[in-house]
Order: structure tokens, then sequence, then C-alpha cells
């Protein structure tokens, strides 16, 4: 059995796996080895989810999909199901799988509830957002191959906000807190340099703004720095201040191999990566931590295009199969991204948000043919 370089402990898969399974336990791993089903929560989501997910399960049940789904509701969906946006059945559903694939959720914007998505990284120390960019087709850029590695639970989305009063205006001022700990920090740049060396990946630059946020992001290049010692003559290692990684993004995006990013600037980077590479309809997304994975779109909920028919069922297609690559089925998702890149290739089926005309059921439809 190999040997996690992470923990030291033995793991269940292979080297192709994004991050050894240490976290899975012994019973799932041996089910899996044995080709039973693998069980694993299935959340639709809001807005577009539901129309993505049905065309993810459809293309992985064409495949014989090896996963055994228990379908559980988050987000809006779950509030108008039982006035809950976490409900206590979801969170067991995945405490016992250890694996999920998600659609995305609707958070309102402003008040509201806190982010199911955020809660669920939290509940779930999934500390680490794995987000590659590569390109299918053309388009303003070419040959694009970008892996965002972005620090899932710590930074400013730890949220801890608050107003001060000032006169007769209860919010006169907000204030915001994040918080990077120095463990969070090497965590994240050991997953980094780990997933480059397993990978052959040749170089992480460390995205941060230490200039300005000198703790919060300081740290964070500090021990990202650290950390990569260990890897010298191994991954090539360089640091960008991020409003100047956006703009050499822009300009000269094959510069960049790994990018490695606190919470909020993965965040926004994310999104300009699938920028590059086509737009949302193209990039997915794992959050990873060691005992269980979600696996999703980089995308939100989409309330512009929701119940048209018309999303692009791309990037959760594209999570399924790092879905399927974390529990040692590598096999089968390179069928589908084979199948991904002929149906958008040969055939030309593309969804509008690609210039095509195709509706998310048909370029399903001509996908499974391609299987
Ligand atoms: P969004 O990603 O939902 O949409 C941005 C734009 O991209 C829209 O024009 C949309 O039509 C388009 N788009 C996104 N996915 C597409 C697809 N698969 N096919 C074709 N076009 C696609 O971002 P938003 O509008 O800022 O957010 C909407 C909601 O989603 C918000 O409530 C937000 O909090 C939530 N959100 C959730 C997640 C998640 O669940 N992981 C991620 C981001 C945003």
């Amino acid at each position: 059995m190999p040997v996690s370089k992470l923990t030291g402990k033995q793991c269940y898969s292979h080297h192709d796996l994004l991050v050894d399974n240490e976290g899975q336990d012994k019973e799932k791993a041996m089910a899996i080895a044995s080709g039973e089903r693998i069980p694993a929560t299935l959340i639709p989501g809001d807005g577009i989810g539901p129309e993505v997910t049905k065309a993810t399960v459809d293309v992985l049940d064409a495949l014989g999909s090896p996963f055994a789904w228990e379908t559980q509701t988050a987000g809006m969906a779950a509030i108008d199901a039982g006035g809950d946006p976490l409900p206590a059945a979801t969170l067991d559903s995945i405490r016992r799988n250890k694996l999920a694939l998600k659609g995305p959720l609707t958070t309102p914007v402003g008040g509201g509830f806190r982010s199911v998505n955020v809660r669920l990284r939290e509940e779930f120390k999934l500390y680490a957002n794995l987000r590659p960019a590569k390109t299918i087709i053309p388009g303003r850029y070419e040959d694009i191959d970008i892996v965002l590695v972005r620090e899932n639970i710590e930074g400013l989305y730890v949220a801890h906000e608050y107003f001060v009063p000032v006169g007769a205006d209860p919010r006169a001022v907000a204030v915001s807190t994040g918080v990077n700990t120095r463990e969070g920090c090497r965590r994240i740049a050991r997953f980094a340099f780990e997933y480059a060396v397993k990978n052959g990946r040749k170089k992480v630059t460390i995205v941060h703004k230490a200039n300005v946020l000198k703790a919060l992001t300081g740290i964070f290049l500090e021990a990202a720095r650290d950390v990569a010692k260990e890897y010298e003559g191994r991954v090539e290692v360089d640091d960008r201040i991020v409003d100047a990684c956006a703009m050499q993004l822009v300009l000269n995006p094959w510069q960049f191999d790994m990018l490695l990013c606190t919470n909020l600037f993965g965040d926004i980077l994310s999104d300009q990566l699938a920028g590059l590479i086509g737009g949302l309809g193209m990039a997915p997304g794992a959050n990873i931590g060691e005992h269980a994975a979600i696996f999703e779109a980089v995308h939100g909920s989409a309330p512009d295009i929701a119940g048209k028919g018309v999303a692009n069922p791309v990037s959760l297609l594209l999570a399924a199969a790092m879905m399927l690559d974390h529990v040692s089925k590598p096999d089968l998702a390179e069928r589908i991204r084979n199948g991904i890149q002929k149906t958008l290739l040969e055939d030309n089926v593309r969804t509008r948000d690609l210039g095509g005309t195709a509706s998310t059921s048909e370029f399903t439809a001509a996908l499974i043919k391609r299987l």
C-alpha cells in the first residue's frame, strides 16, 4: 500500500488521486477496491443546480456509475422543503459517506442566512479548494492549463463581522476580521506542493497582498515560502501581489502553472481563470479535507438562466471526473473528459454560453452518444 506524504499513514489509493485518501475509512476503501458501488451524497442545489446535476448523473449512469447516490437538500431548496438551509440529514449523509457531489447553492446577498457552502467547508474541514482551469475550446486564449489551490476555511471568509453605531445610524461603520493561522497556511501550502509533485507540475506562485495586509496575508506568504523550501529542486516557487497577478493573468497567463491563494483571492482569481477558458460553464472544483471531499462547479446558481434548460453542465461534469479520480476510477474520469472534448470540438454541440445553440439536455444526449 502506498504511504501518504502528508501524514505518513498508509493510504488505500493510487498516485493519481487528487490527495491521498487517508480520510477514507478502511471499509470504504475496501468497497471501492472490490468494485462495490460507492455511497455518495448528491445535493442538486438551487437555480441551475438541478439541471446540471441531472445531466451529470445521467452521464455517470451511461458510463456505469460507481456511485450509489443519497439525494439530500441544502440551500434555498432545503428552506423550501423544511425551513433549514443545511438540514441535519444532509450533514449526517456527508458525514457517513465522506463524499458528495453538490450543485450550486444560492446565498442571500447582504442579510439572510450564512453561506451554506462556507458552512459545509467549515463543518467538514475541507481546507483545500482545488480548481483546475484547462482550455478545451480555444477562444480568446489557447492552451491555458493552470491549477488554482485556494485555502478554503480561513481568511476573510471566517466573516467575523459587526457594525458600529454612530449617532442615529446603527450601521454607520462595518468591521470585518480575517483569520489566517500559521498551521492553516502551512497545511494548504503542503497540499499545493504535494499536488505539484504528484501531478508533474513545475511551479507554484504564492498569491498575497503582504504589502498592505502585512499580518493576514504576510503569514500566508511566510508559511508558504517556508514549506516551499522542502520542495526545492522539485517544484519552483515564486510569488505575486494579487492585483499584479490578476493583470498578468490577462496579459500572459501562460507564465503560471499553479496559483496558491488565500480564501478570498482564490475565490476571485478562480472566476478569472474560468474567464480564460470560456467562462464559468467550463470550470470544476473540489473541496478536499482529511475526512471528506465535496465536488462542485466553480459557478453559482445562475438565477438569470435557471429553469430555462440552457445551462452548460460541463463544469459539474468535470467536477464529477475529479470525483472519479478521487475514488481511483481514472479510466472513467478520462472517458468523461474525452467525451466532453469530442462533443464540443468534433460534434460541435455547445450550449449558449459557448456560442452554440444546444440546450442542457441536447448537450447531455450528445455526450452520452459519444460515450
Ligand atoms: P453565477 O456563477 O451563478 O453566475 C454568473 C454568470 O455566469 C451568470 O451570468 C450565469 O448565467 C453564468 N453561468 C454560471 N454558470 C453557468 C453555466 N453552468 N452555464 C452557463 N452560464 C453560467 O454567479 P452569481 O450570479 O454571482 O451568483 C448566483 C448565486 O450563486 C449567489 O447566490 C451566490 O452566492 C451563489 N454562488 C454559489 C456558489 C456555490 O454553490 N459554490 C458559487 C458561486 C456563487
